[in-house]
């Protein structure tokens, strides 16, 4: 999960004109519909069941195809079963780590095994920051452990950690009026995730206070920093991820997160006028970088196989739990989607290039050196998808922001709707895919109900036993159906910009005529 924004955190940030789905909708249907084709049930219909909309004539040519796919995708347990593998047998895959460089064989073997063209681990150097000991013990008023997970990228304490009084703030404002009082104390930023409206918004809201936290107290003299988690939903866990550094020679401080109740019990402690000690280490260390890969594998398109859509997630997780819904969902989403679409022996007119991109979580090197090293290439890039969201039920597709073919997108919908996901909206694809975006390449990113997602995020919860192999199921059918009709279909959604594309664009007679 992405280090500031993440799937559908944006979705009030770049589409505030759009109310995404509750993040409570119900789950669709794991039922595999027969046919698109809907016939009603009895003599009349449910006076309640909403009518669906008439195909346009470009989406009913992909109907039988957009039923095979849902068919074969959903009595397939391939991507549980991937994912069984990456997160048991390898488990979680932090950049530097030996688990990562196991991940990336293994998906490169396992690409090469599902038959796929082009397979290629594409080397991009990768930070290595590593956890070390970490600790807290509340030492006034009362004694008591306190469980922290070190931030990713935070500074040490000295080996024999710091001791100091707590400073405990709600918010960067309550932060500015007492900030004479934050000279050599540890702060505390107590600032509650939303649990109104989505979820995905809420987390957008408060991440500013794990990323920045620290570089707001430091200048201040405080010595170190802890955040309450983001989560709405917390049974004792803490959750990590990235914090940003000061730069040059300015003094960073270290920085941990610490569990919800321990937050709000250090909160109630000090608002009862107690004063708060604490004895903090933490001993992370910043390695020199490390080799790591991209894994890149195709299809290769019938009839212009030098035009790319892209379907993407991340193989690096962070290093507690299992990466198993940040990113493992993803990551087997991608490679049995493709997998399924060869299996069903179906070749799209383009390219479909499937990527595992490294080190999205503390770094996002991978994204910025697949632009590196296709450059070249990215005038062709038609489009790039990625599911970096989780592993609940696939809702639909956002956008990155409001784009102009959006509209005519929303007329594939109803091909996705028999598996719950025909909602497209406009929000924020994903952190990797965004690396394309100065290219001009349309993106998507698919949406999933975030409903539990922030229980597990970034926290030794994030473990395989939370993931419903029924929605993995319905999300290999959504990415595959849609980024095959992305692909396929005669036209595309590149903005024109004349004499950027190295082939003409070709149309197939009868075909339906392409918007751009
Ligand atoms: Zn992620």
């Amino acid at each position: 999960m992405p280090i500031v924004c993440l799937g559908a955190l944006s979705l009030s940030g770049c589409a505030a004109s759009h109310t995404p789905p509750a993040p409570s909708a119900p789950a669709p249907s794991a039922q595999p519909a027969a046919s698109t084709t809907v016939a009603a049930s009895g003599p009349s219909p449910a006076p309640t069941a909403p009518a669906r909309p008439a195909l346009s004539p470009a989406a009913a040519s992909y109907a039988d195809t957009a039923r095979r796919i849902r068919e074969a995708s959903l009595n397939s347990n391939g991507a549980f079963e991937k994912l069984s593998y990456l997160t048991d047998r390898i488990g979680a895959r932090l950049s530097g780590s030996a688990a990562l460089e196991q991940a990336v064989v293994w998906a490169k073997d396992t690409l090469l095994a599902d038959g796929h063209e082009q397979v290629v681990a594409e080397p991009v150097r990768v930070p290595h920051w590593v956890r070390g000991s970490q600790a807290a013990t509340l030492l006034a008023p009362i004694t008591r452990e306190i469980l922290v997970l070190t931030l990713g990228g935070s500074v040490a304490t000295p080996a024999g950690g710091v001791t100091a009084e707590l400073l405990v703030v709600s918010s960067f404002d309550e932060l500015e009026a007492r900030k004479a009082e934050a000279r050599g104390k540890i702060v505390l930023f107590d600032h509650a995730m939303s649990k109104q409206g989505n979820a995905g918004t809420a987390y957008g809201e408060a991440i500013a206070y794990r990323v920045t936290g620290a570089a707001r107290a430091a200048p201040l003299g405080a010595v170190a920093v802890l955040v309450r988690s983001l989560t709405t939903r917390s049974l004792g866990a803490p959750h990590t991820g990235s914090m940003r550094l000061l730069e040059g020679k300015a003094k960073n401080i270290p920085a941990a997160s610490v569990s919800v109740e321990d937050a709000e019990l250090l909160h109630r402690l000090a608002s009862r006028g107690d004063r708060l000690k604490i004895h903090l280490t933490l001993r992370p260390q910043t390695l020199p970088d490390a080799d790591s890969a991209n894994v890149v594998g195709e299809i290769r398109g019938r009839e212009l196989p030098n035009e790319v859509v892209l379907i993407g997630a991340h193989l690096d997780s962070w290093d507690v739990g299992q990466g198993a819904q940040d990113d493992g969902a993803g990551v087997v989403t991608v490679m049995q989607a493709l997998s399924t679409l060869r299996q069903l022996g179906l070749t799209p007119r383009r390219t479909l290039r499937a990527i595992l991109f490294t080190n999205e979580e503390n770094g996002r090197r991978g994204a910025a050196e697949y632009v590196r090293a296709h450059q070249q290439e990215l005038a062709q890039h038609v489009a790039a998808f990625e599911m970096d969201s989780g592993s609940g039920s696939p809702l639909g597709f956002m956008t990155d922001g409001e784009q102009p073919f959006l509209a005519e997108a929303r007329e594939y919908a109803p091909l996705l709707e028999p598996i719950g996901a025909g909602t497209l909206i406009a929000g924020h694809a994903g952190e990797d895919v965004t690396a394309l975006k100065p290219a001009g390449v349309p993106l998507f990113g698919v949406l999933s109900d975030l409903e539990h997602y922030f229980d597990v995020h970034h926290s030794a919860a994030d473990t395989l036993d939370k993931v419903d192999p029924e929605h993995l199921k319905q999300a290999v059918a959504a990415l595959a159906t849609f980024s095959f009709i992305v692909a396929d279909r005669p036209g595309d959604w590149r903005a024109p910009t004349p004499g950027v594309h190295s082939e003409p664009r070709r149309e197939s007679p009868g075909a339906p005529p392409a918007s751009l």
